[in-house]
């Protein structure tokens, strides 16, 4: 089997950066699957249909014209590749992309193109799901938390570098309630798999995590 390390957790968790950092360190292939929710919501958007027909988001979902180069994301349209990947980051499309995620046909609709992600020499994949659905049989799961205020401080401070500006109680209060429509819906909601270990990064570095995950992976290895 070819092997897979999931990081799944809430928003702002700081799954991103952690499970592409494992990846990197490992030499493994990464899937930013949030990413996909993310852009099947931009997609419908641009083909105008309301986020609440699941048939339709998920039609344009099973085949998103979507194609990852480096840290670059892009969206073929007709007549070009468009460079989205700003575009889908903002917490608007993150809320967009917790409309669409929530039905069950866009869930599946994606399924197959992330497990196309699990090639030699490995994968690590982060999202809510990983672990739970996507790659049940995964040999590192992971379930990364951190507080909602440092979740929240540590969002402000990226926007702010961009030259946003925003409140963190404005960022706390926009990510608890995305983290609640993904925790309480139906499909595939957003909890630790049975056999996750929990990391909770408060006041952790990225450093300290990420050895923390490296531990976790060499102690999997029968060598
Ligand atoms: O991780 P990210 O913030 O980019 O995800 C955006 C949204 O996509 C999440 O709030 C969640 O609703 C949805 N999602 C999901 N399952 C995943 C990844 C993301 O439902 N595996």
């Amino acid at each position: 089997q070819i092997p897979v390390i999931c990081v799944d957790g809430p928003t702002a968790s700081g799954k991103g950066t952690l499970a592409a950092l494992t990846a990197h360190r490992l030499g493994y292939h990464y899937l930013d699957s949030g990413a996909l929710y993310r852009l099947s919501a931009f997609a419908a958007l641009r083909a105008g249909l309301s986020l609440d027909d699941g048939e339709a988001v998920a039609r344009i979902a099973r085949s998103l014209p979507v194609r990852f180069k480096g840290d670059r994301i892009f969206l073929a349209t007709e007549e070009a590749e468009e460079d989205v990947s700003e575009t889908i980051r903002t917490e608007i499309a993150g809320m967009a992309a917790s409309r669409v995620s929530a039905h069950p046909q866009v869930r599946n609709a994606l399924l197959d193109l992330q497990r196309s992600f699990r090639q030699l020499p490995g994968l690590v994949a982060d999202g809510r799901d990983m672990g739970t659905v996507v790659f049940p049989d995964a040999a590192l799961k992971i379930y990364l938390t951190a507080s909602a205020l440092h979740r929240a401080e540590r969002r402000h401070k990226q926007l702010i570098s961009k030259g946003n500006t925003i409140t963190i109680a404005a960022i706390q209060q926009a990510l608890e309630a995305r983290d609640q429509r993904d925790m309480s819906r139906k499909a595939a909601p957003l909890k630790p798999a049975e056999d996750a270990k929990l990391l909770d990064n408060s006041d952790l570095t990225i450093e300290e995590s990420l050895d923390q995950v490296i531990d976790w992976w060499q102690g999997t290895r029968p060598f």
